[in-house]
């Protein structure tokens, strides 16, 4: 009721002379007791939400396209009202599953949705051993779920809790690889002519790992000597326990340089290429390879050591300007932020939910961006679109982002994950839908139930010693 409405209720306009003593005190003790535009406003804005309760945790594990996807239900006390998360570790999803279903389940169920921080940190040393990848990707899961629904809570995408959009869409690369040069180097302008600026190659043959562009229009054309394409694109998982040829570092560099020489001097210089040594070569010969490629500027080199070996990016700071990628394994501060505060590296890299999810990934970003490091998530395939979708609504709140990867979804993918992020001339758009945008469909789910207890990397050279993946 405004004010001039009560005055003339209670009489109190000097025309109305009828007011009695009574009358005029009732009116003054409603005047004195109602609230101003200012606080009536202030009220609306400070109601905030009630406070919802945790009452449930559903791990729901499919296995789909041959990649194993872990992803949970965070289920309220507000019926209806749920978060998705993703967990995926692709070689030991049911370790993640008991993980969240035996340890943080109890500790998660009962407490409040937007105690986000601190249910991570107390899900962080509740095993007092901490950073192992089984633990940080359910911590991932769950971490990704509160977010999820404290975004729908709010009617707003989880990027504008983190601050709003930088920028409307982010720049994905995409992969090319080829039998032959002449087979790169047109697998490479197919992807320049579908928009894509970046280009993630690898040499004739094989060599290093391009083929987790994570679907069809990016994916596709990667892989070790392209021969690795699941259903529309998607890389299948690695088995492992096989003999190969691991080659010797001087074959791989010799093959990685011509094949940026000969796009160089073809598609020429206007397009950014990149290249994931997968950790392949020892320490010496991922030294002269960043000094051999650099001629070519690459936009990136990624994982050019492995992170036992991270202290070599030193060496390559000291002798060449070959920009870096770094951090797919990293599982905890102690290995990206030496790299990150002595300026060691261009890119981080991390999977987002190996390292434990959304809310650890936006402080390592943000930390990142005073050192003048950018963001290039690892983004495969086997990250469920959950988990791309934590890539994306980051990167769009990010100033320092670099660059995304991942490739539009096939059919099954998104009848099992309505809402999907799309691609568009190279560029990933969010729905804009409140929370992360994705849902996951259990029925559809029910269809994709694990076959097998996820993938072994543990592969051999030819003469039989263990080599890295
Ligand atoms: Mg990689």
């Amino acid at each position: 009721m405004k004010r001039r409405e009560l005055l003339t209720l209670f009489g109190g306009g000097a025309a109305a002379g009828l007011a009695t003593a009574t009358g005029r005190e009732k009116a003054a003790t409603v005047l004195a007791t109602a609230p101003s535009p200012l606080q009536t406003a202030q009220t609306a804005t400070r109601r905030g939400l009630p406070p919802l309760k945790i009452t449930d945790v559903k791990v729901i594990l499919t296995e789909i396209g041959g990649n194993h996807l872990t992803n949970v239900k965070v289920l309220t006390s507000e019926p209806g009202l749920y978060g998705i998360g993703c967990g995926t570790h692709a070689e030991r999803p049911i370790i993640v599953a008991e993980t969240i279903d035996k340890f943080l389940k109890p500790l998660a169920v009962g407490r409040n949705v937007d105690e986000i921080e601190q249910i991570w940190q107390t899900a962080w040393i509740a095993p007092y051993w901490r950073a192992s990848v089984d633990a940080n990707n359910a911590m991932s899961a769950i971490d990704g779920a509160l977010w999820d629904i404290m975004g729908k809570r709010a009617g707003m995408p989880v990027y504008a809790l983190m601050g709003g959009k930088v920028r409307e869409g982010i720049r994905m690369f995409g992969n090319a690889g080829g039998r032959s040069l002449q087979d790169l180097e047109d697998n490479v302008r197919r992807l320049q002519q579908d928009g894509y600026q970046h280009v993630r190659i690898n040499p004739v043959g094989g060599g290093g790992d391009g083929g987790a562009g994570g679907g069809r229009g990016a994916g596709g054309r990667g892989g070790r000597g392209a021969a690795q394409g699941g259903p529309g694109g998607l890389p299948v998982s690695q088995g492992g326990g096989g003999f190969g040829a691991r080659g010797t570092d001087a074959a791989y560099i010799t093959g990685l340089v011509s094949a940026l020489d000969h796009l160089r001097k073809t598609v020429g210089w206007d397009i950014e290429l990149c290249h994931d040594v997968h950790e392949r070569p020892h320490p010496a010969g991922a030294l002269t390879l960043a000094k051999a490629v650099e001629q070519y500027r690459p936009f990136f080199m990624e994982d050019l050591f492995a992170p036992e070996d991270a202290a070599w990016h030193q060496h390559v700071r000291e002798q060449c300007s070959t920009a870096i990628a770094m951090g797919e394994l990293f599982v905890n501060q102690n290995e990206w932020l030496p790299l990150v505060a002595n300026r060691w590296i261009d890119f981080i890299r991390m999977h987002i939910s190996a390292a434990g999810g959304l809310n650890l990934a936006r402080k390592v970003a943000h930390c990142c961006e005073f050192f003048g490091v950018r963001t290039a998530w690892h983004g495969p395939a086997n990250v469920s679109p959950v988990g791309h979708a934590v890539n994306l609504h980051l990167d769009l709140s990010l100033y320092n982002f670099g660059i995304g990867e991942g490739g539009n979804f096939p059919d099954e993918i998104k009848e099992l994950f309505p809402g999907v992020p799309e691609i568009r001339k190279a560029v990933r758009y969010s729905n804009d839908l409140p929370g992360l945008g994705v849902d996951i469909d259990e029925k559809v789910a029910a269809r994709y139930p694990l076959k097998t207890p996820g993938s072994n990397r543990g592969a051999r050279d030819t003469e039989g010693a263990p080599r890295r993946p």
